[in-house]
């Protein structure tokens, strides 16, 4: 297994006091409220709304509505977690949310109004009341996107796009522990040929690269999200955490048998307005499946649709029907994107079934950090769904991320105004490099979505095991450094780990699903660690 990219040697040197790797909700915000004390570069891959932030439909949850509480949500938050949040996390970022709502509405986020003229709220799987906010009807990431696009550009932090973080710099303080000194960059021309590469030496290194939904064929994640920032936190050696939960979205459009690539979302807001699931064979999906029926949490929605999909009803095993035609015209004007997405594939959702099936979403585990960001590598600070803060257990809570984004974000770029870990120069780093090739992804991830989805059996994940172990032999450091190539390689690792901590939870628990082992066991109530890239797990 390398413990570096290959790339290019470095021909030139930055120092700044905090440099933020990606600019979605997390990353921007982060830079946005360190930026008035602290010298802040912010780089990224692609151009700055490449992420999964500028994607999102439903919104963000936030207490706002009088006949709500905290308590209640932190109530939904931790019963769809599955008995693995942090609850201090949860109470904290449930606490902080509302703020987070007002801070972006003073930015300019034009957030759609209710009828009384505060914000309108709407509701989501999972939660007991209304209070998801939304912008355009279904563009609510593409809202705050923009809102902190341009927040940041005003506030002057040094943006720099098309710049792909390879690895940390690694040093060591004066009582000998291990140090993050800076970050390797490559920057890329726009087809994803390396022009140069070189060092971002800095006293924080804030990781906030998204999930890695790519790592599977089937995902409603955009291109750019493909565990850069987790695959190089396990290189250099920082904990990762909880990765076996993968939230699969139960409802992205079905498109045909070879659809691969992101798929587009049908929002579970969709539900939320009275939509209703039915199987090819016209039988409701969700009826007796759960207390809360369509608006079950979304592990409970996807597997039933995944049971129901193995049954194949009507000889259908790859798709269900969701059933929109009651919120009628208005439907339009509520969800315009999912419209628009529906009528590229001639279905007019005012009309027709639309038909849908679960896809990789959201990735509930990542690098372990605390709501500051703090990791367990000096110098290293992780914010977002790059980030596993415990917030999420086993399972996310619809509209959670986006409004842990600007929390943990603006807590993270705060306290790093307020104090840095000391000046580290880099260390000579030794590490075996190497580069998968990038037309190896396919095999990858067609692997990850057969045999590590929604329901897990032992004879997949073995079949996962050896396959990635064979992807793993291809491994060379002779490979031709691009953007493919690295992401590929990023892919790998992040996929071992995940392999392996989804064989070691014999258990099933929020949106992990063993076949073998059906139920969630007390024993079980505890975290994995995956504390190397060659996927050793450390039960916590
Ligand atoms: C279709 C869809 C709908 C969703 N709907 C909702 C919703 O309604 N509500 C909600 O709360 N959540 C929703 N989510 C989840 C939510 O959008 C994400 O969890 C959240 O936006 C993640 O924000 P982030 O800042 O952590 O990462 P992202 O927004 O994914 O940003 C990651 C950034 O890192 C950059 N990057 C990646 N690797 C590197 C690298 N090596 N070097 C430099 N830069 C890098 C990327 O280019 C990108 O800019 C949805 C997700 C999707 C895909």
């Amino acid at each position: 297994m390398a413990k570096r990219l290959a790339s290019p040697e470095p021909t030139w040197e930055i120092d700044t006091d905090v440099v933020v790797l990606g600019s979605g909700a997390a990353g921007l915000s982060v830079a946005l409220a360190a930026r008035p004390v602290r010298d802040v570069i912010l780089i990224t891959k692609d151009t700055l709304d490449a992420g999964s932030t500028q994607w999102a439909q439903g919104g963000l949850a936030a207490v706002l509505d009088p006949d709500d509480s905290i308590e209640n949500h932190v109530r939904d938050t931790l019963a769809a977690g599955a008995g693995l949040c942090n609850e201090v996390a949860v109470r904290t970022l449930v606490t902080e949310a509302p703020t987070a709502i007002r801070y972006l509405s003073r930015l300019g986020a034009a957030f759609d109004p209710g009828d009384d003229g505060g914000i309108a709220l709407t509701r989501e799987g999972g939660h007991s009341h209304d209070r998801i906010v939304h912008a355009g009807g279904d563009q609510s990431g593409a809202e705050v996107q923009k809102t902190l696009d341009e927040s940041v550009r005003h506030a002057g932090v040094r943006v720099v796009e098309h710049a792909f973080g390879l690895d940390l710099l690694i040093g060591y303080n004066a009582q000998g522990h291990r140090c993050v000194a800076g970050v390797r960059v490559a920057l890329l021309d726009e087809n994803g040929d390396v022009q140069s590469v070189g060092d971002i030496t800095a006293r924080a290194v804030v990781v906030a690269t998204g999930g890695f939904g790519q790592v599977y064929a089937s995902t409603s994640n955009p291109p750019a999200v493909t565990g850069d920032g987790i695959a190089l936190a396990l290189r250099a050696g920082a904990e990762i955490v909880d990765i076996e939960f993968i939230q699969f979205h139960p409802t992205v459009l079905w498109t045909g048998p070879d659809a691969t690539g992101q798929q587009a979302l049908i929002s579970e807001a969709v539900r939320g307005e009275g939509a209703i699931l039915f199987d090819a064979a016209g039988e409701r999906v969700m009826k007796g499946v759960h207390s809360q029926e369509d608006l079950a949490p979304r592990d409970i929605v996807a597997a039933a649709i995944s049971k129901r999909m193995s049954e194949s009803p009507a000889g259908v095993d790859d798709h269900v029907f969701l059933d929109a035609r009651s919120i009628g015209a208005r439907f339009v004007t509520r969800f315009p994107s999912i419209t628009a997405s529906c009528l590229v594939v001639g279905i007019n959702p005012v009309q027709d079934l639309i038909p849908v099936a679960p896809a990789a979403h959201y990735a509930c585990g990542g690098i372990r950090a605390d709501l500051d960001g703090v990791t367990s590598l000096i110098g290293l600070f992780a914010v977002g769904e790059a980030a596993c803060t415990g917030v999420h257990g086993a399972n996310r809570l619809a509209s959670n991320s986006l409004t842990e984004g600007v929390v943990a974000g603006t807590r993270v770029g705060r306290s790093l105004s307020w104090s840095l870990p000391e000046n580290i120069r880099p260390a000579e780093d030794d590490r075996v490099s190497g580069l998968l090739p990038a037309e190896l992804r396919a095999e990858l991830r067609g692997t990850m979505s057969k045999h590590v989805g929604v329901l897990r059996a032992p004879d997949g994940l073995r079949s996962a095991h050896d396959t990635l172990q064979r992807l793993l032999d291809k491994v060379d450091a002779d490979v031709v450094a691009t953007r493919r190539s690295f992401e590929a390689t990023n892919l790998l690792t992040v996929a071992v780990a995940l392999v392996a901590a989804a064989t070691a939870r014999t258990e099933s628990r929020g949106c992990h699903r063993r076949t073998d082992f059906t139920q969630a066991l007390p024993e079980w109530q505890r975290h994995l660690l995956v504390i190397d890239a060659d996927g050793t797990i450390t039960p916590q």
